[in-house]
């Protein structure tokens, strides 16, 4: 159960800086041990996402006026922190036509400018393909670009209905390609087979080049939820980073557990991700 003084501290400056984070959106079971790791996921954009996964906790809707001030509050509350490495995320806003690109970089501009020292990592969405507005996070610098591929193409009709495994395959490449470090994940037991999911695993280092993937157990957050398919046992999770490894990949962390987020400064560690590959801003917008 989540507990202690260190996961009180960290509640505390979420809370005082009114942030959302995907921890709690999303009903994630690692909160306890996060939180009282100091570390959390901030989400930016809101808290009600323009899309429906049916594997995801996040509010969908119509999201309200855009919060202008938002990156300063997450740059205030992260630089009252010793943290080494952040996770950034953020809701889909299709309803904007940068898709959230701007708010994206100021955010990460600002962290970058009142932590010096600290790696940023970002998990955004596929700003429907506009490699524009990918690029103007992209010229922000962050030192870990993540966007997640979630599972195997066939079941993306059911777990991403706005998403297309090409458009994200696409993504990861052009992140790779503009030099900064590609990260991606994968759920299971949602309904892919073994083949399907090693299949993917090859493909994706193939066609992106991705660095870092990370591999965890779906849960289903309420009954309205996808279903769970079944339980991948530890052994097999074993054997995927294996697969992984030997795709191509740089990194790979694989368990029942484990979330894009999860342990991520310690894959940032290992990906040998450090804030000299993307210095900080020379000047701040005002
Ligand atoms: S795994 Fe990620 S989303 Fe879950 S509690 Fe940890 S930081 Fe938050």
């Amino acid at each position: 159960m989540p507990g202690g003084d260190a996961y009180l501290r960290t509640k505390e400056t979420i809370e005082a800086n009114q942030l959302h984070t995907v921890c709690q959106e999303a009903s994630c079971p690692n909160i306890g041990e996060c939180w009282a790791r100091g570390t959390a996921t901030i989400m930016i954009l809101g808290d009600v996402c323009t899309r429906s996964c049916g594997f995801c906790n996040v509010k969908t809707g119509r999201p309200p006026m855009t919060d202008l001030d938002e990156p300063r509050r997450v740059a205030n509350a992260l630089s009252g922190t010793d943290l080494q490495h952040i996770v950034i995320t953020s809701v889909d806003r299709d309803d904007l036509p940068d898709g959230g690109a701007a708010i994206w970089a100021e955010t990460i501009e600002r962290v970058h400018h009142a932590c010096p020292g600290m790696t940023v990592e970002v998990l955004t969405g596929d700003f429907q393909g506009d490699l524009d507005a990918l690029q103007l996070v992209m010229d922000a610098k962050p030192e870990i670009l993540a966007h997640n591929v979630e599972t195997v193409p066939r079941m993306h009709p059911a777990v991403r209905p706005q998403a297309r495994y090409e458009r994200s395959l696409q993504v990861l490449t052009h992140i790779h390609e503009g030099g900064l470090v590609a990260k991606t994940s994968l759920m299971v037991g949602i309904g892919e087979r073994d083949d399907e999911l090693e299949a993917t695993i090859h493909d994706i280092a193939d066609v992106s080049s991705t660095d870092i993937l990370t591999i965890g157990q779906y849960l289903q957050p309420t009954r309205n939820h996808l279903p769970i398919h079944r339980w991948v046992p530890p052994s097999t999770f074993d054997h995927w980073k294996q697969v992984g490894l030997h795709a191509g990949f740089r990194v790979v962390e694989s368990g029942p557990l484990v979330r894009s987020s999860y342990h991520a400064d310690a894959q940032a560690r290992l990906a040998e991700v450090s804030t000299g590959l993307a210095g900080p801003p020379t000047s701040m917008p005002n």
